[in-house]
């Protein structure tokens, strides 16, 4: 068994205290939520916190909230809640499926919605322990100087693995994040960047304070993942679509799939569908085999890239299937 190294441990009680806490603490700090992925990687000693703010108890961040046009969800609010709660289950299925697709029951009982949009990215290389990333001379993104994945590759390009941001960017959410400069708001669709070490646009001293998902009537939506086995494993692929359906047929359409590199990536060829398009074998078809040329897993995690390269139309053409798109 791994030891955790020591820290000091803050545990506020509202939202301004724990970003006080944040901007007094500097460099040296950490949040911390269900702890579910930031204590393990503190063991491994891929996160180096001298000192953890605690989110656990600051109730405002906690549960699901029906506003008029839209589901507002506290970033603290459990990945086992989310994906039981009926409001999203019937509002934003795709973001339930995500939920219950997360890691085992005990993962999503203690995992909460705001640890899982700022998961580290991961790659086979990396979620290891010190000694064995030692034996490889460690890599960019921590202790080292290059890349093992892309030889002579200036660039981190490990692979986004929570389940959950890819069914927010189709469901077009809105993260809300508040620091002590103030609260900002930003699409979930420009949430993540290509840069592995350090893939969101959050600043490190922010703290994700909620998420926002538009009530749209005639919406659905779904999730599907790759994975070695049917529970506790990361993904090695996964996809999210949003369908928005009027009496014309489709109205509009997104789909995301995930675990390729350090962002999600939208498909272009989901966004190019005209509205009014009716539903057919053919339109899957065409994204199905749109989704293999736009997107090439890299070797970052588990499972051969080319193999994950050949599942990615597959996963798409049984999501659209499932979602009446054809
Ligand atoms: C065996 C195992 C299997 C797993 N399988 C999966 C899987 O299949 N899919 C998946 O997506 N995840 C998986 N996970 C990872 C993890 O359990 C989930 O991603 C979980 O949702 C993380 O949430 P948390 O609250 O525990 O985050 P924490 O571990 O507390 O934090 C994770 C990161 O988010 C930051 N953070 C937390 N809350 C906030 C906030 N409100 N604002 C800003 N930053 C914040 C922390 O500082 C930290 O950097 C797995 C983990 C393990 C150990
Ligand atoms: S992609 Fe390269 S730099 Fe990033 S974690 Fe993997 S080996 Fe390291």
């Amino acid at each position: 068994m791994l030891p955790l190294p020591r820290f000091r441990m803050f545990r506020p009680t509202t939202v301004a205290e724990a970003a006080g806490l944040l901007r007094d603490l500097g460099e040296d700090a950490q949040l911390v939520a269900g702890g579910t992925d930031l204590l393990p990687n503190m063991k491994h000693g891929l996160v180096g916190a001298r000192a953890l703010v605690s989110l656990q108890n600051v109730a405002a961040l906690k549960g699901v909230r029906v506003e008029r046009q839209s589901l507002r969800i506290g970033a603290l609010t459990t990945l086992e809640s989310l994906a039981e709660d009926g409001r999203i289950r019937e509002l934003a299925p795709g973001l339930a499926e995500a939920a219950e697709a997360v890691g085992g029951p005990h993962h999503r009982r203690m995992g909460t919605l705001g640890g899982n949009l700022c998961l580290d990215t991961r790659c086979r290389y990396y979620n290891q322990t010190h000694f064995w990333r030692s034996a490889l001379g460690f890599c960019l993104k921590k202790d080292g100087t290059v890349c093992h994945v892309v030889a002579g590759g200036q660039k981190c390009v490990a692979a986004a693995s929570n389940d959950t941001a890819p069914a927010l960017i189709a469901l077009d959410a809105t993260i809300s994040l508040e620091s002590v400069r103030g609260e900002r708001e930003v699409p979930a669709r420009s949430f993540y960047t290509a840069d592995g070490i350090y893939n969101t646009t959050r600043e490190r001293d922010e703290i994700v304070t909620a998420v926002t998902l538009p009530i749209v009537p005639g919406r659905t939506s779904g999730f599907d993942k790759l994975r070695r086995r049917n529970a506790i494993d990361f993904p090695l692929l996964s996809v999210a679509a949003r369908v928005d359906r009027d009496e014309g047929g489709i109205a509009a359409l997104d789909i995301v799939v995930s675990a390729l590199a350090a962002r999600p990536r939208r498909l272009a060829a989901a966004a190019k569908v005209p509205p009014g398009t009716r539903p057919s074998m053919d339109l899957v078809h065409r994204l199905s085999e749109a989704a293999k040329k736009e997107c090439r897993p890299l070797d970052n995690v588990e499972g051969d890239a080319e193999w994950r390269h050949e599942m990615v139309p597959l996963l798409v053409e049984r999501l659209s299937r499932r979602l009446g798109l054809g």
